[in-house]
């Protein structure tokens, strides 16, 4: 299997998966995408039944002829390491909870399988390599759990600070050894804007081999397929049609990942996409016309994204309105409704949602009970107590936190502060 950048419809830039999760980005500036879309059935999964026995089997062609195709079930069972429980609920849809992981999001999920195969790639690496991320929440955290004590890795992250929960700062601020991170007095953009000048700068990449992690990589896109044909074969197995899936979006990436799971031939159903206030994907859907536009905040702010860089991969493989409308819906959930789905969940559904997860929920509850009636899987995407400070005023109760959270909360916290300032960043990479 090769891959091609989005913006390269000969293929002539064809390179490996190793190569494609190395580079991050395609030279052209586009997004690596499979050539071609390998076709897999149920009865290929026969004997498959845990994530990473999932994992292995579908994800084989995507490493076919690649040098890491022997580690693959190796790289899987590294990162499936948590259950990814599929609920029932009494009377509604059923819940696909992906935030069983270390750091309480499903970019746990990618952000293991990349530092899976980063560590293996980088076996025969002359010096240490440092991944930059810039992270507004759940990223940063996620991958810093991923690379934490990698030999040979270094991770250096940069947050807002303030603009992020005080969980999520925690657990972005408790890593030692090869992770340092930095709380900067400035806005996201400001984090990113120090990241790519470092990039950019001839003094730190002459002493430093710099490598991102961020969202648009091969590496975390495929294993995100897992849960959905893991869900997907789970229904099949109980003899019922395939379920629709119900995505908390922002980026995309995880819709994507839903959308490349049923190409493959997996019974997946309808898709629909629920945003929050961002309206761009949900506006191009009634109109036609793709307006990326400066993002505005809300309560599930890990979705607050106002030009989604996934969709370059949807317009690529779907290519025009009429093409992406067939492929999926989308919805868009304001913080007044996640607020009342969040409030109203314990009495309904005995469920405390985070605000990520209601937007799914709400797009649910909303549809007409004929459309409900078709079988949904809806997407639990992070753990409410990750969101506590917005969660526990409109239940009205503390949330119960995940063991390894609570682990993570009560470590000391180390992040440096730093001004908005690409010469502090610079004097930090170049001391060590
Ligand atoms: C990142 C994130 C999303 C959005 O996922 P995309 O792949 O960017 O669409 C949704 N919910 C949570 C909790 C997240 O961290």
């Amino acid at each position: 299997m090769h891959y091609v950048s989005t913006r390269d419809s000969e293929g002539a830039g064809a390179v490996t998966l190793s190569e494609a999760i190395h580079r991050g980005l395609a030279p052209d500036g586009g997004l690596f995408v499979p050539r071609a879309m390998p076709r897999l059935s149920i009865e290929d999964f026969e004997g498959a039944n845990d994530p990473a026995e999932i994992a292995a089997v579908l994800l084989a062609p995507f490493f076919d002829g690649d040098p890491l195709a022997a580690e693959l079930p190796a790289i899987c069972a590294e990162t499936f390491t948590f259950p990814l429980p599929v609920l029932e609920l009494d009377g509604g849809p059923a819940v696909l909870e992906l935030f069983h992981g270390p750091t309480a999001a499903f970019k746990d999920v990618g952000a293991r399988f990349l530092a899976a195969c980063t560590q293996r790639l980088e076996a025969d690496a002359d010096g240490p390599l440092t991944i930059l991320v810039a992270t507004s929440g759940d990223t940063g955290s996620a991958v810093a759990a991923a690379f934490h004590h990698r030999p040979g890795i270094e991770v250096v992250i940069l947050f807002p600070a303030g603009l992020v929960s005080a969980r999520q700062a925690q657990l972005l601020s408790c890593w030692d050894d090869n992770v340092r991170s930095f709380s900067v007095d400035g806005a996201f953009d400001d984090c990113q804007r120090m990241v790519k000048a470092a990039f950019a700068d001839a003094d730190i990449t002459a002493t430093r081999r710099l490598s991102s992690a961020n969202s648009i990589n091969i590496g975390r896109l495929l294993p995100q397929m897992v849960y959905y044909a893991m869900a997907s074969l789970r229904a099949a197995r109980q003899g019922q049609p395939p379920p629709g899936f119900i995505i908390p979006s922002g980026n995309l990436g995880n819709a994507f990942a839903c959308l490349m799971t049923r190409e493959v031939g997996l019974p997946v159903g309808e898709i629909v996409l629920a945003t929050n206030a961002n309206l761009t994907v949900a506006e191009y859907m009634d109109s036609g016309d793709w307006r990326p536009r400066v993002s505005v905040p809300t309560l599930a702010s890990a979705m607050d994204v106002g030009d989604p860089s996934n969709m370059e991969r949807v317009f690529w493989r779907y290519r025009d309105h009429a093409g992406v409308s067939d492929a999926f819906g989308a919805v868009s959930i304001d913080d007044a409704a996640i607020r009342e789905t969040i409030s109203a969940g314990p009495a309904r559904w005995h469920q405390v949602w985070c605000p990520h997860t209601a937007t799914a929920v709400r797009a649910w509850e909303r549809m007409p009970a004929a459309d409900q009636a078709r079988g949904w899987v809806l997407v639990a995407t992070a753990h409410p107590a990750k969101f506590d400070d917005i969660v526990e005023p409109l239940i009205g109760e503390p949330v119960p936190v995940p063991a390894e959270m609570q682990r993570l909360l009560s470590l000391p916290a180390r992040a440096e502060t730093l001004p908005p300032d690409p010469g502090a960043l610079r004097a930090r990479l170049l001391s060590v």
